[in-house]
């Protein structure tokens, strides 16, 4: 983070947490160390909306010119004012380097009405929209819908509003075992998503967050999803899933793995374009793995042993085909 709340990780693009509140707390948030109050539990890392911080993250885009992409989030943009939603847009699109926008927000999926009956709000996107439109720059939506169930009637009012508008809405699920977690389900969604103009976009095996464990499922159900999914409807209608593995690799293809246990659940990815060399660890739930994964992990000695056998397993399976 050059500037709090801006993360500069990958070459061409950046996440601004323009601030910290949401509509809805999710649980499994991977941003609750700044989202939202603070709890009994967590002190968090405060991204209030400030001038001066904004004025920071802006100076610091315009002094990197390879940064092309920026993912405007928090927090969540349904929460920006309208004029803080125009603040953000032309300061950005002022920026000659800045060719795309994301503006991201979990609304459509819990409030869809705001977009129906909030007009200064939609329609301050609408002219950021138009102004990037006329510089040939992209300006969209990253939404959030989990379930089919949260596609209704007014949700696609509000998407039927915004695709009259020209505006692209394209769509983020977190897989969550028991919630999402079936071949049906995700289909189901893919469909629905595709009813109301929402392109899937990604599709997260859920990360390692703190006491939602029984959220979380396996890499292997990941793939069988994917697996069952893919072919179903339009290509570019289909999600990619993606595991972002701890220690700042960023999103990787599911199935891209250089190698994974299914018995310890450790999987291992590299990420060549962002660090050359460097592996990254994916872990499955300890209390989804077979019996003798279970008494492996049960042992504090064995963890490092688990880790470091993945590793070299990966190591020479991407030795052997590629180097
Ligand atoms: C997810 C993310 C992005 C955007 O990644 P895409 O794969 O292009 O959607 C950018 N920066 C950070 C830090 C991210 O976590
Ligand atoms: S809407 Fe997004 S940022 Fe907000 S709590 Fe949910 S996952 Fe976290």
């Amino acid at each position: 983070m050059p500037v709090p709340g801006l993360t500069h990780r990958y070459v061409d693009k950046a996440l601004f947490l323009a601030l910290d509140t949401c509509p809805v707390y999710c649980r499994f948030c991977t941003r609750s160390y700044a989202v939202g109050i603070d709890t009994e539990e967590v002190s968090k890392f405060q991204l209030r909306v400030n001038a001066d911080r904004w004025q920071r993250t802006f100076d610091y885009i315009r002094s990197r010119p390879e940064l092309e992409d920026i993912v405007i989030s928090g927090g969540d943009a349904y929460q920006l004012r309208p004029e803080q939603i125009t603040q953000i847009g032309e300061a950005l699109l002022g920026i000659e380097h800045v060719r795309r926008m994301r503006y991201a927000t979990k609304g459509p999926a819990v409030m869809p009405q705001k977009i129906l009956t909030d007009d200064p709000w939609t329609d301050a996107l609408t002219r950021v929209v138009e102004e990037g439109r006329r510089r040939h720059k992209e300006v969209v939506i990253h939404t959030h819908f989990n379930h089919p169930n949260e596609i209704t009637e007014i949700t696609r009012a509000a998407m039927d509003k915004l695709c009259e508008r020209g505006i692209t809405v394209r769509n983020q699920t977190v897989l969550q075992r028991g919630v999402n977690d079936s071949i049906a389900t995700m289909m189901l969604l893919v469909r629905r998503l595709g009813y109301v103009n929402v392109h899937p976009y990604y599709v997260y095996v859920h990360d390692l967050v703190k006491g939602v464990e029984d959220l979380r499922t396996t890499l292997d159900t990941a793939l069988e999803i994917e697996k069952g999914i893919r072919g179903g409807t339009a290509g570019f209608n289909t999600p990619t899933v993606v595991v972002d593995a701890p220690g700042g690799g960023g999103k990787r293809d599911a199935h891209s793995y250089e190698h994974y246990d299914r018995i310890t659940g450790v999987s291992v990815f590299s990420a060549p374009a962002v660090h050359p060399g460097e592996l990254y660890f994916y872990f499955d739930p300890i209390h989804l793995l077979p019996p003798e994964g279970q008494r492996r992990w049960a042992d504090p000695a064995e963890h490092a042993r688990m880790v470091d056998e993945a590793a070299e397993k990966a190591r020479a399976a991407a030795g052997g085909s590629r180097h």
